[in-house]
Parts: structure tokens; C-alpha cells; sequence
């Protein structure tokens, strides 16, 4: 956790020490108002959080009554008992992201299952919990409309797109969660990796782009004739990415798979023990 950053009044930027894997993105977590405070995320589970955030308690007379998570991931959740063995805020969670927590061994920490979409309490203002899937089943993204920030874990990223893709993830609901994430016009974003988004209107746009261009881009490619995720992953990202992310490229074609295959779009059949995917509708370009 290097220098913390203050974006706007009253809110914290704040990331870890521990280096992400190679071609992944350093994960950011923030500490709202003053004197009782509201952490959102944890970051990777690692002592020095642990120990800057205690003497930033100290030098300001603070205590952590409250931490948020967005959703399950170790980047985002990790070190949320030590959090808690240390400083005992209450611990809110997503109901529906209580398996993901549990595989990781961390469901134990949480003391409130969120359900629906209620209103966290924090000096820096109400928080308004909005249930944004896609990314992973329970991802949480917090509205602090007396600011019109919005904190957006994984759901919006600042640098590049997020991940979306098996096992946790889900593209329909994740495209459905960014329109829902458009309406609210914030003037600020908060995102779980990359540099706050002071023009969030053009970003987030820019990103439903993105996605519809590369589901555009997957058909034309079945357009030439059936093939498999991988395949469809070379093809579409080699020499554009870290090869360390090659494996994640997949799985986000994969994404976009599952949601043509239940539009109907494309189906999967099995060819000489390969999965390959084929185009069931005529395409108007
Ligand atoms: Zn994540």
C-alpha cells in the first residue's frame, strides 16, 4: 500500500505491495470518511495493509467500523480476516457471492449478508448497494450519490476491460449490469484497478462498444466456418495482449460464447473431441 491518493473529500485510495501476476492490473480499495470509517475492499491478503492501515487509524484518531466488498476475489477480498482479527469493522458481502467467498475460505469474516439492495450508512454519505452481475455472481458496486461517485470493484476498470468469463462470470448479466451502471450518470468512478474515471459517460460507453464489437468480431470469425474457443482466441489476440493473460483471453471468449449460445446464436458441438462452436444465423454484414 503505497502513498494513498485523495481523489475527492473525505475518500482514500489506497492499493497493496504484493505484485499482481504478470499482465494483471494492481488492485485499488478505499477508506471513506473521517473519524468512524468505511473501508471498500481489502486488496491482496498482506501484512503491510494490514500495518499502514492501522497507522493511518492512529495518526487520525480513526476506527474502521465498516468494510464493503464488491465481490469475492483474492485481489479484492484477500485480506479481509486479518482485517477483521485486527480492527473488528462489520464485514458486508453479497448473498450471492457467498459460494465464491466460501471456495476461497473467506465467508467466515462476513457478519452481514447483503440481500437486495440496501443503504450502507458512512460519513462520507449513505451508500447506496446496487447489485451489478457479470463479473462474478454477488459483485456489489456502491452508489455515493451525495458525491455521484460510484465504486465499481471489477465491474469497470479504468484501464482496459474487466474479465468476464466460466466459472464465475456471466456476460448477459454483466452487459445488463452496465446499462443499469449508465443510468445513474455519475460524474466520478471509483474502479477496483486502473486510474479514477473522471468521465464516466465516455468510458462507460466506450466499454458496451468494446464488448459488442468483439461479440461482432467472434461472429464473423464462425461466419468463416466452425471453430473452437481457443482457436477464436488466437486468432482475435495474438501480438494485442501479455501472453501471461492468454488463458484469461480464452475464457472471455468463452464469455461471449455462453451468451450467443443462449441467444441462440451460435451452438457448440462436439468434433473429433474438440468443442467447436458454429454459427446458427445469417449475419447482416
Ligand atoms: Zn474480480
Amino acid at each position: 500500500m503505497s502513498g494513498p491518493e485523495q481523489p475527492a473529500p473525505g475518500i482514500l485510495r489506497l492499493t497493496c505491495e504484493t505484485p499482481p501476476p504478470p499482465g494483471w492490473p494492481r488492485p485499488f480499495f478505499y477508506l471513506l470518511g473521517r473519524e468512524k470509517l468505511l473501508l471498500i475492499d481489502t486488496g491482496y491478503r498482506e501484512e503491510q495493509t494490514v500495518s499502514r492501515l492501522q497507522s493511518l487509524l492512529m495518526r487520525n484518531s480513526a476506527r474502521l467500523e465498516k468494510l464493503v466488498i464488491t465481490h469475492g476475489h483474492v485481489d479484492h477480498a484477500g485480506a479481509m480476516a486479518e482485517i477483521k482479527d485486527r480492527f473488528a469493522p462489520r464485514i458486508f458481502a453479497h448473498e450471492m457471492e457467498k459460494d465464491l467467498l466460501e471456495a476461497r475460505g473467506l465467508a467466515l469474516a462476513v457478519d452481514e449478508w447483503l440481500t437486495g439492495e440496501p443503504v450502507i450508512e458512512s460519513e462520507a454519505g449513505p451508500l447506496k448497494v446496487l447489485s451489478t452481475p457479470g463479473h462474478s455472481p454477488g459483485h456489489i458496486c456502491l452508489w455515493l450519490e451525495q458525491q455521484r461517485a460510484l465504486f465499481t470493484g471489477d465491474l469497470v476498470v479504468g484501464e482496459g476491460t474487466s474479465f468476464v468469463g466460466p466459472p464465475d462470470g456471466d456476460m448477459s448479466s454483466y452487459m445488463r449490469s452496465l446499462q443499469k451502471i449508465k443510468q445513474l450518470e455519475a460524474e466520478l468512478i471509483f474502479p477496483g484497478h486502473g486510474p479514477v474515471i473522471r468521465e464516466p459517460k465516455r468510458h462507460l460507453a466506450s466499454l458496451v462498444e468494446h464488448r459488442l464489437l468483439r461479440e461482432t468480431q467472434i461472429l464473423l470469425l464462425l461466419k468463416q466456418g466452425p471453430a473452437t474457443s481457443r482457436e477464436l482466441e488466437t486468432r482475435i489476440y495474438a501480438g494485442l495482449i501479455h501472453p501471461g493473460l492468454y488463458g484469461v483471453a480464452e475464457m472471455t471468449v468463452m464469455g461471449h460464447l455462453v451468451k450467443l449460445e443462449k441467444e441462440g446464436k451460435v451452438v457448440s458441438e462436439t468434433v473429433g473431441g474438440e468443442k467447436k462452436y458454429r454459427l446458427l444465423v445469417p449475419l447482416p454484414f
